[in-house]
């Protein structure tokens, strides 16, 4: 088999396939959608090529503001060209509305807008069921040390004010996002994965008869309509934006 086409791992929204440089991957965005913990499955037919184009945007909005990034570039409709990292096994939530987890949780009301954004580490690990992490729980598993911790803070900080920001000129509320990390060739610590609905929330500001409209995977976990509708329009609103600028 050529090289090139060799498969390096296939999770459950994303295909890692080897590059003849042995420093890049190529990532196939999946059509299929999970939810808890892959209890709940569907395929929805575009989503793959919707989630590329729009992590595509804002890897490179991201990559114009100088956050060090896996993203290369797009290679067709629905794979990219990416660094290929040591995935570090810490899924970075930021919060800047209060919902899902964190209402499950605590006694903060869902839609509470918080006093400044909240950082949560989540283990990436399915069998356990991703646990919430402390500090002092992520130097005891070794899974990165603290001076890297510190700064993938810093970075996820400087993330959230870029796509608030960005989400607010399309009309749209960022409620919170999921991000992943990875070490490089040379050990600098890089965003990785992608930036999609799948893995945010973003609320439509234009309500719909007074009620909020989630444009997300919530659509997906709680049946609140259409997805591929949802994903569609928040790329739209995306593309139209940078066709202006
Ligand atoms: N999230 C994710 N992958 C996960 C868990 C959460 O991408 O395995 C995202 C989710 O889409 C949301 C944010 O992280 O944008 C916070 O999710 P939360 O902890 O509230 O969990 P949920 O309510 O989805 O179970």
């Amino acid at each position: 088999m050529d090289k090139k086409c060799e498969l390096i791992y296939e999770g459950k929204a994303k295909i890692i396939f080897a590059n003849e440089n042995p420093e890049l991957v190529s990532i196939v965005f999946k059509d299929d959608a999970t939810a808890f913990n892959a209890k709940k499955k569907q395929t929805f037919k575009g989503k793959g090529i919707l989630n590329c184009s729009i992590s595509s945007n804002i890897f490179d909005l991201l990559i114009k503001n100088k956050i060090p990034t896996h993203y290369i570039k797009k290679i067709n409709e629905n794979s990219i060209l990416a660094k290929k990292v040591e995935i570090i096994p810490i899924e970075v939530v930021l919060r800047n509305i209060a919902y899902g987890s964190l209402c499950r949780q605590t006694d903060i009301e869902p839609g509470t807008n918080l006093k400044q954004p909240l950082i949560d580490f989540y283990y990436k690990n399915d069998n356990l069921n991703d646990p919430l992490l402390t500090s002092d729980r992520i130097f005891l598993l070794d899974l990165i040390e603290a001076e890297g911790l510190q700064k993938i803070k810093e970075i996820t900080y400087k993330i959230n004010n870029i796509l608030k920001d960005f989400f607010l000129e399309l009309n749209l509320t960022l409620v919170d996002f999921k991000l992943e990390f990875g070490k490089d060739s040379s050990g600098q610590i890089i965003l990785a994965d992608e930036f999609s609905p799948d893995n945010c929330r973003l609320w439509d500001r234009n309500t719909k008869n007074g009620k909020i409209e989630s444009l997300d995977k919530d659509r997906f976990r709680n049946d609140l309509g259409d997805l591929i509708e949802a994903y569609s329009e928040i790329d739209n609103r995306i593309n139209n934006f940078i066709g202006f600028t």
